[in-house]
C-alpha cells in the first residue's frame, strides 16, 4: 500500500564522533612544541561537545600557531598576518550557525594585528580566540615579539630585548566591552581543556592567553614555572573554573576569585611574582555586535542586487537611445 508516510521514515542512529574525526593533517610543529598540546585539548573539546565538523571553523593568521586549521578536520581559513580576527568576524556575521575559533601567535595578535584585537574585544562577537603566546616569532626564526621579556636575546635584539613586555591580559581587560579573559599554560592538559571549554560556552568574545613553550628557540623560557609549581596561582570560583583534587594538590597556590570582579581581575593580570591561571573576567551581559546589528536592518538579496546594479550603471556607457542611459550619477537622464 502506498502513501503511508510512516513507512518511508528511516530511523538513523545518531553518529558519535571520535577524536579521529577531528584529526586533520599530521602536525609539522617541532617536537615538544606547546602548540601540540593546544591542538589535543581543542580536539578533545570538539569530541566532547560533538561539534559537527561541517559547522565548525578555525581561522588563523600567519606564524607557527597559524598552521592550526590544517590540523583540524573541520573548515578552516589560514589567512593573512594579523588578520585572523576580522576574517573570523566576517565568518561569524554571515554564518552565525557556525562555531568559530581563532588561533593567533603573539606576533600575529599583539603586533601587526593589534588594532583588530582591540576592536574584536569591543565588538564582542561570539567566538573563542586563543593567543598561543610563546614570547617569540618562531616561524621567522627568533625575532623579538611584543611579549618577549625584557633582556631576552633574539635575532633582532642580540644584546637583549629593550622594552618591557606587553601584557596581553591587562591590554584586553582595558578594552571597552571586554567580556571574557582567561590565562592558562599548555603543559597542564586538564586545566587547558577546562579553560577552553569555559571559553567555548561563554556567549561573546572569549580571549584566552595560553603560555606556550617554544623549545626550538626559547627552550628555557618557562623552565622556572615548570620546575616550581608554586609560581602558578590557580583562580577558582563556583562561577569560574573547577579544579580537580590532583591538580589542586600539585599546584598549592589558589585564590578564590569572582570572575565578575573587573578591578580585581586587572590587579591579578599585573601580578609580577606569580602567574595566574584560570578565568580572570567573565561578563555575559555585554552586548554582542551580531545581536545589535539586527537582521531586519540587513538588506534582502533583491535589495542588494538592485543596489549593485545601480552602482554598476554609474560606470556604464550606454547608447543615447538606451533606456538605461544615465548622467554618470546613476540617475536616468
Ligand atoms: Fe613550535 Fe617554536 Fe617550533 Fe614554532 S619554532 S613549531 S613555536 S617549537
Amino acid at each position: 500500500m502506498f502513501g503511508l508516510k510512516s513507512q518511508c521514515v528511516l530511523d538513523f542512529e545518531e553518529e558519535y564522533r571520535t577524536l579521529d574525526d577531528y584529526q586533520g593533517r599530521l602536525s609539522r610543529w617541532c617536537p615538544g612544541c606547546g602548540d601540540n598540546g593546544i591542538l589535543s585539548a581543542t580536539q578533545r573539546l570538539c569530541r566532547d561537545e560533538q561539534l559537527p565538523p561541517e559547522k565548525t571553523v578555525f581561522v588563523s593568521g600567519i606564524g607557527c600557531a597559524a598552521r592550526f586549521p590544517h590540523y583540524m578536520n573541520t573548515y578552516g581559513f589560514h589567512g593573512l598576518h594579523g588578520r585572523a580576527l576580522p576574517t573570523a568576524q566576517g565568518v561569524r556575521i554571515r554564518r552565525p550557525d557556525l562555531h568559530v575559533f581563532v588561533n593567533m601567535g603573539d606576533g600575529d595578535c599583539c603586533s601587526i594585528g593589534t588594532a583588530h584585537w582591540i576592536h574584536a574585544v569591543r565588538m564582542n562577537m561570539n567566538m573563542v580566540a586563543m593567543l598561543h603566546d610563546n614570547n617569540i616569532y618562531g616561524l621567522t626564526k627568533k625575532q623579538v615579539s611584543p611579549t618577549t621579556p625584557q633582556g631576552i636575546r633574539t635575532n633582532t635584539t642580540p644584546s637583549g630585548a629593550y622594552l618591557r613586555a606587553l601584557n596581553p591580559l591587562s591590554a584586553t581587560l582595558g578594552v571597552t566591552n571586554v567580556s571574557f579573559v582567561a590565562q592558562v599554560v599548555e603543559w597542564i592538559p586538564d586545566l587547558l581543556y577546562e579553560v577552553i571549554k569555559k571559553a567555548f560556552h561563554h556567549k561573546g568574545f572569549s580571549f584566552i592567553r595560553i603560555l606556550q613553550r617554544c623549545p626550538h628557540f626559547l627552550p628555557d623560557l618557562y623552565s622556572s614555572l615548570l620546575s616550581n609549581p608554586d609560581k602558578l596561582l590557580l583562580l577558582r570560583h563556583d562561577d569560574g573554573m573547577e579544579i580537580n583534587d590532583t591538580i589542586g594538590r600539585v599546584y598549592k597556590n589558589h585564590e578564590e576569585h569572582d570572575p565578575s570582579n573587573l578591578n580585581r581581575a586587572r590587579e591579578i593580570a599585573e601580578m609580577g611574582d606569580m602567574v595566574p591561571v584560570g578565568i580572570l573576567y567573565r561578563n555575559e551581559s555585554v552586548a554582542r555586535y551580531e545581536d545589535l546589528r539586527k537582521p531586519q536592518r540587513m538588506p534582502t538579496w533583491e535589495q542588494k542586487q538592485e543596489r549593485l546594479e545601480r552602482a554598476f550603471d554609474m560606470f556604464g556607457i550606454f547608447p543615447e537611445d538606451s533606456e538605461v542611459s544615465g548622467n554618470g550619477n546613476g540617475e536616468g537622464s
